[in-house]
This record gives structure tokens, C-alpha cells and sequence, in this order.
């Protein structure tokens, strides 16, 4: 078999969404799965927030997503619910769709982009040396590659035996979480709160399993949890287990929280999960995943097709790190507030009051959604580093979307001065340029409006690396920095 430039371990939303980049950008690409099938057992995330749903719109494939799910106009942070119904987006809400299908509609998205995906292939060792990086699966076959992704999740084997550490704090409390039959219908549902932490039942779509979710009294259990564990949490909690039995899944999640100290180790690198773990308050743990692979991708293909140094890698650590970090915060304060005390509920209210005004509801609805990701790409308009709005533009070839522009994940160099183009003519053809148009207000969620620049360089995930007002200069370095060495002959 033909070794691949790139293989991505682990077939969750973080590896799929990379190994759809790595395709998209030419590059020859593996994706190994330890399960036997793409069949993922148990509820996990629940939906998409608004910038993962304009990601994938820059790749043409939202509509599928949106299809499949339910729009839902509002965050929610803690409880207190934040309407998204003046935010400057496409997606102003949160799409409702279990995890289970988000994978499904990836992978056949990989299918159409003919990646393969290897079923029932567990990486079990890992070395590098300088010139690869040198996997070893169960049954004993080694792959020599290039670069190796750990997108293996929150236990990342990758991530272990890169000796890549993994500082952050011990759990405080602990969940179960499951969907099992019942005997005994439960007299209320939805969230309960007590002295022992938060709690909830619901009903599946078909009525026939509840939907169980109930802190434990500790938080120190490492074992997989069983059907009596929860029966028993139950009773203490409703005074009764409703009878529950034959659970089509049963799993335990904790509030710890950790954060990879290097998303880089040479040829190694990490996404998603196996990057960043913490409680799934605010729903942001597969979203942070997807935006990280759609960061890695253009970047990763770069350096392959030797267009750019290898420190551009090094701007993937640089700019999520911090991105995560601020998910892990929000969360550990999330988890904080489910507290019922009288003084945490006077908290909560006091907080609740306060989102309650408009601008504290926008600037925490837009961060809650990853709409005011600012990735530090210099000064300058007050679009460099944000992503870029899908705006509706005039062309020569007619009506476009910016997202539409994006399709092929190349970077777009947007002309509305017409000035640039002969600067940009070294970069083609893997740089698109596009003279256009725009009557609409440029406004960004959590800044509002802002002057529209006279050109804009768009990195292929859709993030602005320069805007126009800079002189030739500024843009002449920011092509080089961003997408790779020009063309020196004609
Ligand atoms: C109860 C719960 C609720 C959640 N709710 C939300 C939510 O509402 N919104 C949200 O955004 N997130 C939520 N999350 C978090 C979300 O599920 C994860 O962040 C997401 O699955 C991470 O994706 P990933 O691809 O990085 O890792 P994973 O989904 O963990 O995928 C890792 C993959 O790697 C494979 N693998 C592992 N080791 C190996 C190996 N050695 N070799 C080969 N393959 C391997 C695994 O089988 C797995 O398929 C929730 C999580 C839980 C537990």
C-alpha cells in the first residue's frame, strides 16, 4: 500500500473535519479508527454553533447539516438562554443534532472526497525521527509518514506517547449519563437541581427510554460505570430508579480539565479532544475540535507541498491554544453555577440580570457561539484576525457569497479598490483574486459596525489576514506569510 503524506488517527468530528481539509488542499491523506464502524454508541454533543456551521458552509456542505437538525435562535451559558436574533451571521442559533449524525454526514462528506477511512485500525506506538513519523496499528503493521494528527480524544494515546503533557485540574464532580428502558414513569421531567449538583430526565423521540443524567455523590470514580451505580444515584436523588433497565448506552463524564501544553511535538500534532478536555457545559468541546482541524489543514498542506517553512505549523499552537483556553474557562465557571446554594443562585441571578442587557447578551452570545474569535494577526482594521463575514458581493461573474468564494480552500484576495490584483498575480493560481462589490454594512458580532477596507486577504479558514487602508507593503507581507513563497517566473 502507498504510505499517505498525512495520517489522521481517530474518525470523530475533529479527524474527519481534518482529513476533509487535507483533501481539499491536495494531500494525500489516512485516516485510522479503533471502532469496527462509524456507529457511535451514546448521546455526546447535541449540536453546532453558529461559526461550525459557517465553516462548513465555506466548504458547501451546511445545508446537509441544516437539514438534518433543528435551528434553535439561542446560546445558552449556565442556564440563562442568550437569543442570537440580532447576530450578524447566517446561523443565528444553535443547530440541534446529535453527534451521531454530525459524523455521519462527515464521513460521507470523506467519501465524496474519496478518503479512506481504516475501521477497526487502534495505533498502539509511535516514534519519529527527523524525516518521519512511524506508527505501529494492533496486528503489527508500521506506517512510515510524514506527519501523524492525534484526533484520538480526551485519553490520546498520540498525545502519551509524544510525552506531551497534559496540565489542567482533577475533577470536582461527576455525571452518568445514559438511555435505558424504563417500568416506572418518572412524575417529572427536565432539570432538577439539589444540594448534590444538577440532574435531568426526558423522554427518547419514541417515548420508549428515559434519558438519564445525574451527578454522582463523588467525583473520584475511574471505572466504567454500571447499570447499579446509576440505579442507585437515582433512588437517592427521586426516591425511586423508575424501573430502568436493558440501557442502550451508559457513560460517565467529569468536569476536569486539561489543555495540551504543545499542540506540536515536530511531526506530531494534536486536535480536538485529544488537545483540550472539559465538561460539555456550553457545548463547545466538538466545535472547538472542527474549528482547530479547519486551522491545521490549509496549514499542514502548505508545508507539505513545501510552499511554506515548517514554522508555519507552529501558528496552529500559537493561535488555538489560546482559543481553547478560553473554552476551558468558560466551562469551569459553568460548572460552577450549577451549584444550588443560596449564594451561587443569588450569582446566577445577579448574572442572569446582567446578560439580561443587550450588549452583554451579544458579546457573550457571539464568544459563546466562536463568532469573536480574534486571532492575533496584527493591527490594523478591526477585521484582521476575525473571520470573515459571509457577505454578499457583486462580481464578474456575477452575485456571490464570500463563503461560495471559499469552496475550494484556497486563500481569496477580495479586490474592492481594484488596485491589488498586479501585486496578487505572483500567488495565482493558488490564490484566488476576486474584483468585486458590496452594498452591505460590514458589521461584526460583539464590535458592530466598521468601515469597509478597500481589500481583504482571506486565509483559506476563512480568517482575514490583512485588510486594505495598509499600504502595498502590508499586503505583499502578508501573501508571504499566509500563502507561501510567489511564483518567481512568469
Ligand atoms: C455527555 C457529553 C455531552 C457533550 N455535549 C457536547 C455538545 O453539546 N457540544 C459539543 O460541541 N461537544 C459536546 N461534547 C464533547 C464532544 O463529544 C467532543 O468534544 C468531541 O467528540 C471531540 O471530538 P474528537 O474528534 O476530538 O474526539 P472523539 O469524538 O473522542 O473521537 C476520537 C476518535 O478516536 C478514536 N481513537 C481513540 N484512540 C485511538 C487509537 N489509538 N487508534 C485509532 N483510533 C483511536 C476513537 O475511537 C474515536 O472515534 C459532549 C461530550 C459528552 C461526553
Amino acid at each position: 500500500m502507498r504510505e499517505p503524506a498525512v495520517l489522521v488517527i481517530g474518525a470523530g468530528p475533529s479527524g474527519l473535519m481534518l482529513a476533509g481539509e487535507l483533501a481539499l488542499a491536495g494531500i494525500d491523506v489516512l485516516v485510522l479508527e479503533r471502532r469496527s464502524d462509524q456507529v457511535l454508541m451514546g448521546a455526546r454533543a447535541g449540536g453546532l454553533h453558529a461559526r461550525t456551521l459557517e465553516l462548513l458552509e465555506q466548504r458547501g456542505i451546511a445545508d446537509r447539516f441544516v437539514a438534518a437538525g433543528t435551528m434553535h435562535p439561542a446560546v445558552g451559558f449556565a442556564g440563562v438562554s442568550l437569543g442570537m436574533h440580532d447576530c450578524p451571521t447566517r446561523f443565528p442559533g444553535v443547530l440541534a443534532l446529535w453527534q451521531v449524525h454530525i459524523e455521519r454526514l462527515l464521513a460521507e462528506w470523506l467519501r465524496e472526497l474519496q478518503v479512506p477511512i481504516r475501521y477497526g485500525a487502534e495505533l498502539v506506538d509511535l516514534v519519529q525521527d527527523d524525516d518521519a513519523a512511524v506508527v505501529t496499528l494492533r496486528d503489527g503493521e508500521r506506517l512510515r509518514v510524514p506527519y501523524v494528527v492525534g484526533c484520538d480524544g480526551g485519553r490520546s494515546t498520540v498525545r502519551r506517547l509524544a510525552r506531551i503533557e497534559f496540565p489542567g485540574t482533577a475533577p470536582t464532580t461527576s455525571n452518568l449519563i445514559a438511555e435505558a428502558r424504563f417500568t416506572e414513569e418518572p412524575t417529572t421531567l427536565g432539570i432538577h437541581r439539589d444540594a448534590q449538583g444538577i440532574h435531568s430526565l426526558a423522554k427518547s423521540e419514541d417515548g420508549a427510554h428515559l434519558r438519564v443524567l445525574v451527578t454522582e455523590p463523588r467525583a473520584d470514580a475511574t471505572s466504567a460505570p454500571t447499570l447499579e451505580e446509576l440505579r442507585a444515584v437515582l433512588h437517592a436523588v427521586y426516591g425511586s430508579d423508575f424501573g430502568i433497565h436493558d440501557p442502550t448506552w451508559l457513560s460517565r463524564f467529569t468536569d476536569a480539565t486539561r489543555q495540551a501544553a504543545q499542540y506540536r511535538d515536530r511531526r506530531i500534532l494534536l486536535a480536538g479532544d485529544a488537545a483540550h478536555i472539559h465538561p460539555p457545559d456550553g457545548g463547545h468541546g466538538l466545535q472547538t475540535g472542527v474549528h482547530d482541524a479547519v486551522n491545521l489543514g490549509w496549514k499542514l498542506a502548505q508545508v507539505l507541498q513545501q510552499r511554506s517553512p515548517d514554522s508555519l505549523l507552529d501558528t496552529y499552537h500559537a493561535e488555538r491554544h489560546p482559543v481553547a483556553a478560553w473554552v476551558l474557562k468558560n466551562t469551569m465557571a459553568s460548572v460552577l453555577l450549577r451549584r444550588a446554594d443560596a449564594q451561587t443562585q443569588a450569582l446566577r441571578e445577579t448574572m442572569a440580570d446582567m446578560l439580561g442587557t443587550d450588549a452583554a447578551r451579544r458579546w457573550l452570545a457571539a464568544q459563546m457561539a466562536g463568532l469573536d474569535i480574534r486571532y492575533d494577526l496584527g493591527e490594523g482594521h478591526p477585521v484582521r484576525g476575525r473571520r470573515m463575514p459571509d457577505l454578499d458581493l457583486e462580481t464578474a461573474e456575477g452575485p456571490r457569497r464570500v463563503a461560495e468564494l471559499l469552496r475550494s480552500a484556497k486563500p481569496v484576495l477580495l479586490d474592492f479598490a481594484g488596485a491589488y490584483a498586479p501585486i496578487a498575480a505572483a500567488w495565482s493560481p493558488r490564490l484566488r483574486v476576486c474584483r468585486a462589490s458590496c452594498d452591505s454594512e460590514w458589521v461584526l458580532p460583539a464590535v458592530g459596525p466598521v468601515a469597509a477596507p478597500t481589500a481583504v486577504l482571506i486565509r483559506p479558514d476563512g480568517y482575514v489576514a490583512w485588510a486594505g487602508e495598509d499600504h502595498e507593503l502590508g499586503v505583499r507581507s502578508a501573501l508571504e506569510r499566509w500563502c507561501g513563497m510567489a511564483r518567481t517566473g512568469p
